[in-house]
């Protein structure tokens, strides 16, 4: 990575690159006018010059988290939490997603079935809780191994008629890495050999003691497949989440990650989006990972067009130059030209990463023939 130079810095500080250059002498250091120095050197210069180093850091414009200013406390209002249904296969994920979904989604404009985009917002006695619509863990996986996490409850479905099971471990696993809340789900509760206080004892034993046992996990007794319960478990989410105190400023640019994309044939690449942060409007020049482009059309879960998006609201856009990847970041940007630079530069810099790795690769491949 490249910094800034000495004769940069010392500019910056009011300083001739003369004195830069003899405070890093001192301390051990040769550099020239035009040498690049590193963050280290940047923080000792400006220690010794009384400044603080964050005020001239270089920006990576590459990067999105460099351009984020920070909100002011009192721009931030509550948002709705993003909530990811896991748990073992066969336990009831897609049962639960999809009875919420139905009795909870307004009918598209075309009064026919509801679109997947690959999250979906309901409303809770008039609060709003979002989920991501691909249950399981890869995709949890996959988004965060990409840096992004945009998950803040995580729901732990368990079959009240099987028990802890391997990829139940691994949910726990997961939710505890991303130190989001946890809600136990105890799914079936309809069947026979329904046992839900068996299940509670099983979790406790990987640290999830239920509330009304003493601990502070939220057991909820549902029934997926039926719908009893979940009524409960809704309303389970929206007071953890109040807990948790969520917040964003509605009133600024949006940035946010890619759930999923896709190129639709006749409209070209269609990624749905979720807000992290600010409000998204069709026309506003945005970069997606290394595409770019201006929001054209905007759809919300219900295929209902959409004039603006807020804070965990999901939708699916069109008019980006490439399809992005889930995982990828997002951010607006005020004009078409700043997104077309920022996004031809983090295109080109992506390609500069693969070259390194497949070197790093094909070297690798060299030794193991030898
Ligand atoms: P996933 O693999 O976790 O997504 O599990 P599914 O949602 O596909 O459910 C697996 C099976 O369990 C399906 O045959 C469902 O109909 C059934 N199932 C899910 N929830 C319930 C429930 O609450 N009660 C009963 N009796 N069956 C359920
Ligand atoms: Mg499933």
């Amino acid at each position: 990575e490249e910094g800034i130079t000495v004769d940069e810095l010392a500019q910056k500080i009011n300083h001739t690159p003369a004195e830069v250059i003899k405070v890093l002498f001192m301390l051990g250091t040769m550099v020239t006018i035009n040498t690049a120095l590193n963050d280290e050197q940047v923080e000792l210069i400006c220690l010794e010059y009384g400044y603080e180093p964050k005020k001239i850091a270089t920006v990576d414009e590459t990067n999105f988290e460099d351009l984020i200013e920070p909100d002011k406390e009192e721009d931030l209002v509550p948002r709705p939490p993003v909530v990811t249904i896991m748990g073992h296969v066969d336990h009831g994920k897609t049962t639960l997603l999809d009875y919420i979904r139905k009795s909870h989604v307004a009918e598209g404009e075309s009064g026919g079935i509801t679109q997947h985009i690959g999250a979906y917002q309901v409303d809770v006695n008039g609060k709003k809780v979002t989920f991501l619509d691909t249950p399981g863990h890869e995709a949890f996986t996959a988004m965060r191994a990409r840096g992004a996490q945009v998950t803040d409850i995580v729901i732990i479905v368990v079959a009240a008629d099987d028990g802890v099971m391997p990829q139940t471990r691994e949910a726990i696993d997961h939710a505890k890495a991303a130190g989001v809340p946890i809600i136990v789900a105890v799914n079936k509760i309809d069947k026979p050999g329904a046992s839900p206080d068996r299940i509670r004892t099983e979790m406790s034993e990987f640290g999830l003691m239920p509330e009304e046992w003493g601990g502070d996990v939220v057991y909820q007794d549902i029934s997926a497949k039926k719908g009893t319960g979940v009524q409960d478990l809704l309303e389970a989410i929206t007071v953890v989440a109040e807990m948790a105190e969520l917040k964003a400023n509605p009133n600024r640019a949006a940035y946010g990650t890619v759930v999923e994309a896709r190129l639709d044939k006749g409209r070209g690449p269609v990624a749905t989006l979720l807000v992290e942060n600010g409000t998204l409007h069709p026309g506003d020049p945005i970069v997606v990972g290394t595409t770019y482009g201006r929001v054209r059309q905007m759809t919300g879960d219900n295929g209902r067009t959409l004039k603006k998006a807020t804070p965990a609201t999901p939708v699916a856009i069109t008019g980006l130059n490439e399809v992005p990847e889930a995982g990828d970041k997002f951010m607006v940007f005020d004009s078409d030209k700043t997104a077309r630079h920022i996004g031809e530069a983090r295109a080109e810099k992506k390609k500069e990463e693969e070259r390194n790795t497949t070197s790093a690769m094909s070297l690798d491949d060299l030794y193991n023939q030898i």
